[in-house]
């Protein structure tokens, strides 16, 4: 089995078909929304792949540059060479949970909070955005009309037909046991379980570190809160 970062990389599906060659001419970072935002340059990425150098890719694991893609995938209808950086910094993020430097970045170590809100919500309600998730507190940017309509979720939902919460066929049903339990099946064979068990056991370290409570029922998990907002992590 391979064990250099580079060897572990060029076995992934993904950078087969993301890389096969680049002549650097620069069309994936002009053409990527990412890079007018943000210190980010899709061509960077594939010259540090491209130069296999393991302390190359080693830093770049530990840097908030990989979690600035927005994984829209622009950059493969421009390339010339049919290379998809996109695909590489999917990979890129997969390493830097398995080998926990995603703790060492803001954004990285938000995939903590990505695991508790949308990874859980998927194994417990069968729903990866569901109404009753999208907490008011937690999202403030959604204004008053939601937190109203948050509270009055039931009588709103009866009065557009939908199903809320409840047994049965119908938009926001309950999801039943058997069904969640396929779902919980499907993360386990597929690898999705352990990468999430991956994520809490590194974020515990971090927590740790930064002294800072975690906890199952997120309104007592200071750490959550703490990569939530973008927190330093430093
Ligand atoms: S567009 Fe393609 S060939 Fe050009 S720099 Fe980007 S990845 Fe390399
Ligand atoms: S997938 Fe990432 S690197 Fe490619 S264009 Fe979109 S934001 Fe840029």
């Amino acid at each position: 089995m391979n064990t250099s970062l580079f060897g572990i990389i060029s076995e992934d599906i993904r950078f087969k078909e993301g890389l096969s060659a680049c002549m650097n001419c620069g069309v994936c970072t002009a053409i990527c929304p990412a890079a007018e935002f943000y210190d980010y340059d899709p061509r960077h990425i594939c010259n540090v792949l491209l130069s296999r150098n393991d302390s190359s890719i080693e830093k770049l694991l530990e840097e908030e540059t990989i979690w600035n893609c927005g994984q829209c995938l622009s950059c493969k209808t421009r390339c010339p060479r049919g290379n998809v950086p996109g695909l590489l910094i999917a990979v890129l993020r997969e390493l830097a949970v398995r080998t926990g430097k995603f703790t060492s970045t803001t954004q990285g170590c938000q995939q903590y909070a990505v695991k508790k809100t949308v990874g859980d919500n998927i194994i417990n309600t069968g729903y990866c955005v569901h109404l009753m998730h999208v907490k008011p507190h937690l999202h403030p940017e959604q204004g008053p009309v939601w937190e109203w309509y948050y509270h009055n979720a039931e009588s709103v939902s009866e009065r557009l037909g939908a199903n809320y919460n409840k047994d049965g066929a119908g938009a926001l049903r309950k999801i039943p046991d058997e069904d969640l339990d396929e779902i919980r099946r499907i993360f386990e064979v597929t690898g999705g379980k352990s990468f999430f068990e991956t994520i809490e056991k590194f974020a515990r370290d971090k927590a740790e570190k930064l002294n800072k409570n975690m906890s199952d029922t997120l309104e007592y998990d200071e750490f959550f809160y703490h990569v939530f907002v973008g927190a330093n992590q430093k």
